[in-house]
């Protein structure tokens, strides 16, 4: 650990070798990965055994030695493989007259099978520990489980807190029942800051219950790198009051400090812990008072190795006179013996956290200790027990941390559905979106009032009885009108300068901003969209106009040339003309508004024809940009149907440019009519076209199958499988098959379907009746020519289009179901020997849209990135959700053509580039400055 901690990059290859080696199943893959992690940049004897590995006959040896290695390694830190293992060990902690604390590992919890075991396992705990076990009944050394809430779900989904709420108690309220009867103290412990406030809710809800209000035994975690700790605590605090019956609230620095800075950073958000040490340790020291004053509401136990930290606890209870036997110290097992031996000397109670379980589903454990034991900013490798003590006891300079310094375009951050107030906001936009029902929609082209002879209903996917609105349907002529009026308004918005245009867009990002829920709230009626994803979608539109409006400023100043005395040369790019916009339903707001902002910001004219499934939230962003500022024949909205004013719009000799998004039968369509070269046309029209995609996702056999499972189904059936994006296929490498298709299946059958208004709902109901039953004769496909491994549910007592989520297992490779774009939430799985076939397998489809791997063998992700030829690779991530400017996004082959949305070119297809050369030199004499 000692090189870990001063070569980061050997730490950053230590940690991850660490995290992949208990699923190493044979000596051969040990003495790969040993080769591959640490063969170059490593100390020298790493390097040595790295070299050695290659050897078959050193193999066996040193996959021994280097799995002894690690499971050295986690010995110091994780008690043992089961309960009734650390028993002993736990005894002659209490003989010494400490207490203890077990916290039981395990993987991630994806299933309710996966939860009925954890609880299963608590329960044993409990029994084991409370039977006979080491502790005492009657006294504060009673025995001590900790438990992590989101164990007793596979939907622990802080968005919907009272159904999360409803399902953990059916699980955890047995718990606590069994942990009463047996005099066990349970402990709540907290994860990462997305589940904070859900943890205190169900916390809450249940101890704070009729059965459990009496009941002292029973405590929960604060972690003071939170920005907002102190106000956890005064929380507790109320909490304790009004039930009258005190609570233990364990006082933590808190271990998920790097995930949290990491993921702040990724969603633009302003991390919620301290992003250095002193302020924590400041911020701790704030929490410790008011915990003292909280007594005996609040009774304190302080998770700490810092001395300092002690000391002013002992201090602080002490002046505030709480009796010792209230207070408390917990260490952390394999940490800090010494300091905890003085501690207990001192004449504090002393409680260790014991970890229990299985090396490999205790990895994530593991690696959170490791990382925080070889971190340079960690108080633990200042190794306490021979520094200097007043360095050591040093008050904490409370720093306040600087903010973040902002890239000129910045990602939106997604909404925070963990607070209640977001949540607030999004119910009531719901509710203000239902009082809008009904609404007229009518065309939006120059002039206004044009009469429609007809108005399309707009009905809910989820209600189809409901008419969510009445949308006035254009006619080919008058998609000819709108080409038209747009012909006239080009000129003069090509010739505003690009700041200008920029700056409108931007003041269209600041509105949509602002209106987000407004947005979010109409896709989840219209398209059936959940909660997460309508936000999703806001938020990537806004992206397009702030990204696109940088991208107009960029292309604004032309491009570079060779210069040369007496000659000015100049590269310009300006608007090619009348773009006529045709999206899909299912980003109903991103992908139109980010083809419409390209257009837009390139300086032509803007047409938006919408899909028929999507036009209310279609003529909310056309108004929005007209507010905007964007002139009102550079914006038109022409709502209709496909096969009359869309193929009209396209076939119109005075377009330029057609930007599509949506099927690849469509896309196809659109690309020849483009072709044809009408009467009076004088532009050849450039058509951008992104259509479907028939998505695979590897999973290797040293896969990660938390991440993987959890991966795989996000991808595969978030918003129904509705997504180009959508993994459809996946092929498992080898050994993993078994493990990774059990939990699969249990993980599908665990989803819940349901309506986009609940936040609690996973797959929502299918765009229409007819996508449903496109969906179901490709289930009958399956069902004749593979094995169906799962089937979700689908809810009883909605009306809405369902379609069970799906998957089928010994498809025939060349079956419609391997190879067509299904769009619902039907999932393919297949089995290779090897990666490399995998990687075939992956390949063999007439779409390159996404793809993703994982696998943490760098041979093959490298081996990956070469081969595994699509538009957007994603390594052990989801296959869905690209981010503007982060993961510009688009495929080839006959996924697309065009160049990527959200990426640097894109802008540049609804241009044209003119050069103009003017030579400078008359009579011999040319200036100096070429004058730009
Ligand atoms: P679709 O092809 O049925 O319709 C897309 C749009 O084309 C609609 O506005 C429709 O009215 C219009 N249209 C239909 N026929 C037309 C014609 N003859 N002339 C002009 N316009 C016509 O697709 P959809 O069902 O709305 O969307 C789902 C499809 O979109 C899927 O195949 C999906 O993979 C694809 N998609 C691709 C991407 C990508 O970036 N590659 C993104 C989202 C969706």
């Amino acid at each position: 650990m000692g090189w870990a901690t001063s070569d980061p990059a050997f730490r950053v290859k230590l940690l991850r070798f660490v995290d992949v080696l208990p699923s190493l199943r044979s000596s051969a893959a040990i003495a790969g990965h040993v080769r591959q992690y640490f063969r170059d940049d490593a100390p020298a004897p790493v390097r040595f055994g790295s070299a050695v590995a290659g050897a078959g006959a050193f193999r066996p040896v040193l996959s021994r030695i280097v799995r002894q290695g690690v499971f050295t390694m986690a010995d110091r830190f994780i008690g043992g493989s089961s309960p009734a293992e650390v028993l002993d060990w736990l005894a002659g902690l209490m003989a010494e007259g400490t207490a203890y604390t077990v916290d039981l590992l395990g993987e991630a919890v994806l299933s309710e099978a996966e939860a009925d075991a954890y609880l299963e396992r608590y329960l044993g705990l409990i029994r084991t520990l409370g039977a006979g076990g080491p502790g005492k009944r009657d006294g504060v050394t009673q025995p001590n489980v900790s438990v992590k809430l989101s164990a007793l779900t596979p939907h622990f989904e802080p968005a919907a807190p009272q159904a999360v709420a409803d399902a953990v108690s059916r699980r955890f309220v047995p718990l606590i029942r069994a942990a009463r009867e047996l005099g066990v103290f349970v402990n709540i412990d907290m994860e990462q800051y997305r589940y904070r406030d859900l943890t205190h809710f169900i916390f809450e809800e249940v101890l704070g219950s009729a059965e459990f209000a009496d009941w002292a035994d029973a405590g929960i975690v604060v972690q003071a790198y939170l920005r907002d700790a102190p106000e956890a605590i005064g929380r507790l605090r109320e909490f304790a009051e009004q039930r009258g019956t005190a609570v233990t609230v364990r006082l933590v620095k808190g271990a998920y400090w790097d995930e949290e800075v990491v993921l702040a950073r990724q969603e633009s958000r302003s991390s919620p812990v301290f992003e250095d040490k002193g302020a924590t340790d400041a911020n701790y020291e704030r929490c410790t008072q008011l915990l003292v004053e909280a007594y005996p509401h609040l009774r304190p136990a302080f998770g700490t190795h810092n001395p300092r930290t002690i000391t002013q606890a002992m201090v602080r209870t002490e002046a505030a006179g709480l009796p010792r036997e209230d207070v408390e110290f917990q260490m952390l097992y394999g940490m800090a013996e010494g300091l905890r031996r003085a501690v207990h000397e001192s004449g504090y109670r002393t409680r260790v956290y014991v970890p229990v379980g299985q090396i490999l589903p205790g990895m994530a454990y593991l690696v959170r200790r490791l990382l925080e034991n070889t971190s340079n900013e960690s108080w633990l490798v200042h190794r306490h027990e021979e520094g200097d003590p007043e360095e050591l006891l040093r008050a904490p300079a409370g720093a306040a941390d600087g903010e973040r310094e902002t890239a000129e375009f910045v990602n939106a951050p997604p909404a925070e559905f963990y607070r209640a107030e977001v949540r607030s906001e999004m119910a009531a936009a719901l509710q203000h979106a239902r009082a809008q029902f009904g609404a007229r929609y009518p065309l939006a082209i120059e002039s206004d009032g044009i009469a429609v002879d007809e108005w399309d209903e707009v009905r809910c996917p989820a209600e189809p009885g409901t008419v969510m609105g009445l949308v006035g349907r254009a006619s080919p002529q008058d998609g000819g009108r709108a080409v038209v009026a747009a012909a006239k308004a080009f000129p003069e918005w090509r010739d505003t300068p690009a700041n200008e245009r920029a700056a409108v867009l931007r003041r269209a990002a600041g509105l949509l901003t602002e209106r987000r829920f407004e947005f979010a709230a109409t896709m989840v009626f219209e398209c059936a969209k959940p909660w997460a994803e309508a936000d999703g979608d806001v938020i990537e539109a806004i992206d397009y106009l702030r990204y696109y409006a940088g991208c107009a400023e960029r292309l604004g100043a032309g491009a570079e040339l060779v210069e040369v005395p007496g000659e000015d040369d100049r590269y310009i790019y300006e608007g090619r003309g009348v773009a006529v916009v045709i999206a899909p339903w299912n980003f109903p707001l991103a992908i139109l508004c980010g083809m419409a902002s390209a257009a837009l910001a390139a300086g032509c004219a803007a047409i938006l024809k919408p899909a028929e499934q999507s036009p209310i939230i279609a003529a909310k962003l056309a108004s929005l940009l007209r507010e905007a500022g964007v002139p009102r024949g550079v914006v038109q909205y022409v709502p209709g149907p496909g096969e009359t004013v869309g193929q009209a719009l396209v076939s119109h000799a005075g377009v330029d440019v057609v930007a599509f998004t949506g099927s690849n039968a469509v896309g196809l369509e659109i690309i020849k009519a483009a072709a044809v070269v009408h009467p009076g046309q004088r532009n050849v029209k450039r058509v951008i076209a992104e259509m479907g995609g028939k998505n695979a996702i590897i999973v290797d056999d040293d896969a990660d199958l938390d991440q993987a499972v959890s991966g795989v189904v996000t991808s595969a059936f978030g918003y129904a499988g509705q997504k180009c994006s959508a993994c459809s296929r996946v092929v498992v490498v080898g050994s993993a098959y078994e493990e990774f298709r059990t939990r699969l299946a249990a993980a599908v059958e665990s989803l819940i379907v349901g309506p986009p208004e609940d936040p609690y709902t996973n797959v929502p109901p299918v765009i229409s009746d007819e996508a449903r039953e496109r969906i179901e004769r490709y289930i009958d496909v399956g069902q004749r020519e593979g094995t169906l491994l799962a089937r979700g549910s689908t809810p009883a007592t909605f009306t809405g289009h369902y379609v069970a989520p799906m998957v089928f297992e010994e498809v025939p490779r060349e079956s419609v179901l391997s190879c067509e774009e299904i769009f619902g939430p039907v999932l393919v799985l297949y089995r290779t020997t090897t990666f490399g076939e995998a990687v075939e397998v992956a390949m063999d489809s007439r779409f390159a849209l996404t793809g993703g791997v994982y696998s943490r063998n760098p041979r093959n992700i490298a081996f990956a990135r070469r081969e595994f030829r699509v538009g957007n690779l994603y390594i052990n991530r989801k296959t869905t959700g690209a981010v503007v400017g982060r993961q510009p996004f688009g495929g080839f082959a006959m996924s697309g053509g065009g160049d990527k949305a959200g990426g640097p070119d894109y802008v540049r297809q609804f241009m044209v580039a003119r050069a103009i050369t003017e030579n400078t030199m008359r009579r011999g004499f040319a200036p100096e400055e070429r004058g730009r």
